[in-house]
């Protein structure tokens, strides 16, 4: 959770378990969820959200790299103008500055330079060797 600006407003979010998914073919708000599994949290950590009121509540996709929820970066292996910079699987914006100075030593240098991201190239997939991330929300 956040602030959400200055009007005693804010931003509470969280991410089903697995087994907890919901049916993706609508975006559908899970109220339930909130109830059930959010609210108690939160007021058991800040007694004061005991009298929170809910005035608005979305729900929305994440980008997901389905095979180890990692970034997957580096030069295509057979199209050799090709760069990979994707499935960062909702940690994307984290990492991209580090993803955007390391790419850039790869088209300019052709190597990188200040950060070896080479762990994080497509090849782990075709070799099936899955870096598998344990923190993905
Ligand atoms: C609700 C939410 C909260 C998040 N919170 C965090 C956070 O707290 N911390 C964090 O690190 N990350 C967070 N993320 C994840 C982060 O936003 C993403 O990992 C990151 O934006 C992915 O960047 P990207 O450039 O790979 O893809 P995107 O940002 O999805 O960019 C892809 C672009 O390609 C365009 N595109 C798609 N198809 C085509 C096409 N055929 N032709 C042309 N253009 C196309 C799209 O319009 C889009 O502009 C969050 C994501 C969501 C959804």
């Amino acid at each position: 959770m956040r602030r959400e600006g200055l009007g005693g407003n804010y931003l509470v979010g969280s991410s089903p378990k697995e087994n907890e998914e919901p049916d993706v073919s609508n975006l559908d708000v899970d109220h339930e969820f909130f109830q059930e599994k959010v609210w108690p949290h939160l007021a058991n950590r800040i007694p004061a959200f005991e009298e929170l009121k809910v005035s608005t509540a979305w729900a929305g996709f994440y980008d997901y790299n389905a095979f180890d929820q990692n970034a997957i970066l580096g030069i295509h292996p057979l199209v050799t103008n090709m760069y990979f910079a994707t499935g960062f699987s909702g940690h994307g914006l984290q990492q991209s500055p580090a993803v955007g100075r390391a790419i850039a030593e790869l088209i300019f240098d052709h190597k990188y330079k200040t950060l070896d991201l080479s762990a994080l190239h497509p090849d782990r997939i075709i070799m099936n060797n899955p870096m598998l991330e344990k923190n993905i929300v």
